[in-house]
This record gives C-alpha cells, structure tokens and sequence, in this order.
C-alpha cells in the first residue's frame, strides 16, 4: 500500500511537501492531530531513498507524538518533518531558511524541534525565518541541554513506581542497574546517588563507564549482565527495543523504568512483564521531562517552571497505574487510553 493511502487508517489531518530548486529543499511535514493545540515535531534530516520511505517513517512518529504530549498534559498535538538529504554533505544556511520559511507559512499549525541530523545550531538558523520553532540556543531563549530534565523526570516517575509496587516512594530504599550512561543515564545515576540509592551501571563505552563509576561511586556491571542484576528497578537508558523476547524472562527486578525511547520490541513483551509481577513504566510518558522542558520556551523560558511541569510526572504515573488496575490492562494500554479520552474530551469542548 502507498504511505499516502495509510494517511486516513492514521488519522493525519495533513501531509505537506515542501520543495526548492534554489536550496535542493526537499521536506516534508506530516500534521497529525491539532486538537489540542499546534502539532510539535522534531525535524529530522536523513538522506531517504525516497520520499515513500521518509512519509512511512513520519506518519508514525507524528502519530506517537500525539499520544506523547496529550500524556504529558501538553497544549500541544502531534507532528514530524523530515529533510531528505545528508546531514554530513548537505546542510546549508540558504536550505535550513527554506526550512523556516517553508515552517513559517503553516501559520501556527507546526512547530519544529532538533531530531536525528539536525542540531541547535539548525534550530537558530531555522528561527531567523520563523518563530515556529523549539529548542534553540539558551540566547536566544531556548532550554538548553534536555538529558537533565529527562532525568528528573524519570526520577519523579520511579518515586510512582515504588509507591504503587511498595506502599513508599523512597529512591534510597531500593537499588537501581542503569543501562546506558549517556546524557540521561548519568543525570540519572547522579541523582539517585544523591537520594542514597545502590546503582549498577553498564555502558558500550567503557571510557564513560570508568568516568561515572569513578565520579558517583558507582558499581560497573558487563554490558550483556545489565539485564541479570538483582536491583529492584532496571533503567534502560540507552538505546531501543531492549525489552524483548530474551530479555523478558532474565529481568530480577521487580520495576523496568528508564528514559530511553521505544524500550519496547512489542507490546506483548510489556504484557509478559506484567505477568511476571514486573511493573512497567510506559517509556512515553516517564520519559517526557524533556518534551515539557521545550515546550516552556513557548511562554518564555524558565528553568523554575519547567521542573514545575516536569514534577506532573509522577501524577502522570499513579494516573496510568490506577487506570492499569481500574480497567485490568497493561500500563502500556492504559497510558495510550488516558491520552485519547483527553484528546477526545478537549476535542468535544473546541466543538462546542
Ligand atoms: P546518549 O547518546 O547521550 O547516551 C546513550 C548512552 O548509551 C551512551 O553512553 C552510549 O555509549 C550508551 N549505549 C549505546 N548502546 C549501548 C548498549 N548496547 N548497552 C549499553 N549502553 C549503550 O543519549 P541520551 O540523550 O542519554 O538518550 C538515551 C536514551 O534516552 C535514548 O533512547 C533517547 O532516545 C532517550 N531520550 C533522551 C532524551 C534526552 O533528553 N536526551 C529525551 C527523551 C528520550
């Protein structure tokens, strides 16, 4: 089937290609809902094939985007843009401002944040066309680095997690093996030393495993042992897909709740957790500290109420487990009810 014929099946409100002799621009922006409020959407640059190739890619990242912010609360719907090209080779000034502009006349439907093959410095660029972008330079008014954010709330999310396995939300009674030391991984580590907690770590870096364990007093685990340490909650922070068919059946904890995206390689594995007595935090919405951090740039950004927002994740998780447990689902199915009745009954009210 044609991605084009997928667009109704989705529920896209809007598919839109860009081009350009002039600036080889080649750029496509999917909107998929605007119920509550413009599409956000990161704009990711990658040198497809084919267009074919690049829509398929975006409609179910705009999709997924639109489940994302209506969780988080957000005032926002669900977008994706890709600029087919090579990020390496590609790039230029007059290209990116043909970006903006091509942004810019979408009047306040999108609005473009960095992904894959794009980078603040793009972001500047892009805002010298249009103000319909997220993420630039603290200068100029953007967030920053968001790997914090994201951290914190995973942390505000874990607190949930402890109270709904263990009647407490103390981080410092349980212990922690943390896949992936990266931006988020580490933030992470840092704070759950601070609250006192035991943390295993694992990175495919050894350099960067040497560095946290040295700096927070960590314990190094083998890369592939990560999944077999006896912790009471296992962070995936690293790449995706990490919970799947071999790793189920090897977990000993008794919480999987880290920040990295798409932990899941099914849905399924998530309800196979579950029944293992696993309790699972649905990626999209513990991980959303730094979605919420970005968008506090649209009223003027200050670091005070981003960890404000960013704090809402803990409610965001009791939420999802209550409904869990309300309706005997999985969480993964829970998270995605609790963002469609909101677009729904936000979308009855604009109706009205
Ligand atoms: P990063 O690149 O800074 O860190 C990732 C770390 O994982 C690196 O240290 C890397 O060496 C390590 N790694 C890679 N493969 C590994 C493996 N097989 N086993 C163990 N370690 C491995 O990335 P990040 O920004 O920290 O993002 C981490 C995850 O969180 C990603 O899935 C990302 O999509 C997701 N995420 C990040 C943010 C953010 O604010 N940066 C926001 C939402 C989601």
């Amino acid at each position: 089937m044609h991605p084009l014929q997928s667009i109704g099946e989705h529920g896209h409100e809007e598919i839109v290609y860009f081009s350009d002799r002039g600036s080889g621009l080649k750029c496509i922006v999917a909107i998929h809902s605007t119920v509550l409020g413009p599409a956000i959407g990161g704009l990711r640059m990658w040198p497809y094939a084919h267009e074919d190739e690049a829509l398929r890619d975006i409609l179910k990242s705009s999709r997924a985007m639109t489940y994302r912010t209506a969780l988080a609360g957000l005032n926002l719907g669900g977008g994706k843009a890709v600029l087919i090209g090579n990020p390496e080779q590609d790039k230029s000034e007059a290209l990116l401002r043909a970006v903006g502009r091509s942004i810019g006349s979408l009047g306040n439907r999108f609005i473009a944040m960095e992904d894959v093959g794009t980078t603040v410095d793009d972001m500047d660029c892009i805002r010298q066309e249009t103000d319909r972008v997220l993420g630039v330079h603290p200068v100029h008014g953007g967030s920053g680095d968001p790997s914090p954010f994201t951290a914190l709330g995973t942390l505000h999310g874990i607190r949930a997690c402890l109270e709904r396995r263990f009647g407490h939300s103390e981080i410092g009674k349980a212990s922690y093996a943390v896949q992936g030391v990266g931006g988020v991984g580490y933030h992470l580590v840092q704070l759950l030393r601070t609250a006192g907690a035991k943390v295993f770590v694992a990175d495919i870096n050894q350099e960067r495993v040497e560095q946290v364990v040295d700096e927070t007093r960590t314990e190094a685990v083998p890369m592939h042992q990560i999944y077999d340490v006896d912790a009471t909650v296992f962070a995936p922070c690293a790449m995706g897909g990490v919970i799947n068919e071999e790793t189920v059946p090897r977990f000993r904890c008794q919480i999987v709740a880290g920040g990295a995206n798409n932990q899941l390689e099914s849905n399924e594995c998530a309800t196979e957790l579950e029944k293992r007595g696993i309790l699972y935090a649905p990626d999209y919405a513990i991980n959303a500290g730094s979605l919420m951090n970005l968008a506090v740039e649209l009223e003027g950004y200050s670091d005070e109420r981003a960890r404000h927002r960013v704090a809402t994740i803990g409610g965001i998780m009791r939420r999802i487990f209550e409904r869990a447990a309300r309706d005997s689902i999985p969480s993964w199915q829970a998270a995605d009810r609790l963002a469609e009745e909101r677009i729904e009954s936000i979308g009855r009210i604009r109706r009205l």
